[in-house]
């Protein structure tokens, strides 16, 4: 039996309510108390009664109760490259919301592209199987890579050198990057109900797997809350980015983090899998109940480490540790300076929902991204395992059953290290830098989303 399981929180009966409500900063706390106040009902309701029509996309029509891959090219050209990909739908036989996942908007970020894989497997879509679109109420389109160049060429950005998460809503008569930002805003954005990105960590390092929304926006709290994790990061969206055009247009959106670029992190693929699943069912687009964690850390403050010399760096703790302050985290040595190494302590207790992967640094690469944690130390620790590593929910299985009551959820203070969690480490780049983008690994290491 695993720590969660042998929890004595689950009865409902041991365990004491946890509600720390001065941690959040006031200014904020309040701010999403009037969002959520201000908007009762977010969507209408739909008839789940009746039978659905016809769903069209690109001009073309998926019926009730098919799955229909419709192919949609980034660009509108009559020559040359124009970059189709794959968009899966699946098309319920009662009317419901339009729910669409997108992987891959950073091409070398696979985590999303694997987790769409796995939805559209014929284990979960066969007859009867959770994706049966036969009892799904609503529509839910896939589109495992929406960057296709630069997921076929093993890079985070489009081939002029700009990144797609920063050039929405685009423009029709724009750069390259602008006129595909439009093009997907207004086929797959304009008309859903609800979005979740999935994301990994940029080059260089791993998240362990979060999820970030903007919490003063109510439908995008609720979709944050539905996908069953444990670490929600409040979040205004950066400038040009997905989630931020779509909570502009009011629709619930979502950004999932889990794992690093160019690799395969099964976890955070099973975990992404799990929290779409999550989601779905607690928007009753399909049947079943949600997997709830036992408890929720709304961070709006994380606090960077940097590196305070160059050299190899050697980490001793990963995504999902947890830390005490003062603890040993990584040493760092340079070869050109034999025998000579230096440590790198955590300036806070807390935990490490990001860590570096590269071993090279120069002073001031960040090396780990870690949410401070003052209070409920023992909550946390107690869902960790003998190596201090957190165990996130739905990573090892079907997780505990909870009831929404069960769920506590702790705040956590603070402000983004040197401003927002997705932009601080942003850079504004242009097709003059695209030769330095692929082979700079210290500037990838500071890119976010
Ligand atoms: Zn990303």
């Amino acid at each position: 039996m695993d720590k969660k399981e042998s929890d004595p929180g689950k009865t409902g009966r041991t365990r004491k309510k946890i509600r720390i409500s001065h941690e959040m900063s006031p200014d904020r706390k309040k701010a999403v108390k009037d969002a959520m106040k201000a908007k009762k009902v977010s969507k209408p309701e739909w008839d789940r009664i009746n039978e659905s029509s016809a769903h069209k996309f690109n001009r073309k029509k998926v019926k009730p109760g098919e799955i229909r891959t419709i192919k949609l090219n980034l660009l509108k050209v009559t020559i040359g490259d124009s970059w189709p990909t794959s968009v899966c739908i699946l098309h319920g036989n009662r009317p419901g919301p339009v729910v669409t996942i997108i992987g891959a908007i950073h091409g070398d970020e696979l985590t999303g592209p694997s987790a769409c894989s796995h939805l559209l497997s014929e284990a979960l879509t066969c007859d009867g199987g959770p994706l049966d679109p036969k009892k799904i109420a609503g529509t839910i389109r896939i589109v495992p890579v929406i960057n296709t160049p630069g997921f076929k060429s093993n890079s985070r950005y489009f081939p002029d050198g700009r990144d797609l998460n920063r050039e929405f809503p685009g423009r029709r008569t724009g750069n390259t990057t602008q006129r595909v930002a439009h093009r997907i805003y207004h086929s797959l954005i304009k008309d859903s109900d609800y979005i979740i990105d999935l994301h990994s960590a940029a080059k260089g390092r791993s998240n362990m797997p979060q999820v970030r929304a903007d919490l003063t926006h109510p439908t995008s709290q609720r979709l944050a809350k539905s996908f069953g994790l444990e670490v929600i990061l409040d979040s205004k969206p950066p400038k040009g980015s997905l989630r931020r055009v779509i909570n502009n247009l009011d629709i619930g959106a979502i950004t999932y983090e889990g794992g690093g670029a160019s690799s395969l992190d099964h976890e955070a693929v099973q975990v992404a899998v799990n929290g779409v699943l999550n989601s779905l069912k607690t928007l009753h687009v399909i049947p079943g109940s949600p997997n709830r964690p036992r408890f929720r850390l709304l961070a709006s403050g994380s606090t960077w480490l940097r590196a305070h010399g160059g050299g190899l760096l050697d980490m001793l703790v990963g995504p999902g540790s947890f830390v005490e302050e003062g603890e040993v985290i990584a040493t760092i040595s340079d070869p050109q300076s034999p025998g000579q190494s230096i440590e790198l302590e955590s300036p806070i207790t807390g935990l490490f929902i990001c860590a570096a992967t590269h071993p090279f640094v120069t002073a001031g690469t960040p090396v780990g991204h870690i949410l401070p944690i003052t209070k409920s130390k023992e909550l946390i620790l107690n869902q960790c395992d003998e190596n201090s590593r957190f165990i996130v929910n739905g990573s090892l299985g079907t997780p505990v059953w909870r009831e929404e009551s069960d769920v506590d959820e702790i705040s956590i203070e603070g402000e983004w290290s040197g401003g927002n969690v997705d932009s601080e480490w942003q850079r504004n780049w242009t097709n003059e830098n695209t030769n330095s983008i692929q082979n700079n690994i210290i500037a990838a290491e500071e890119e976010e989303d």
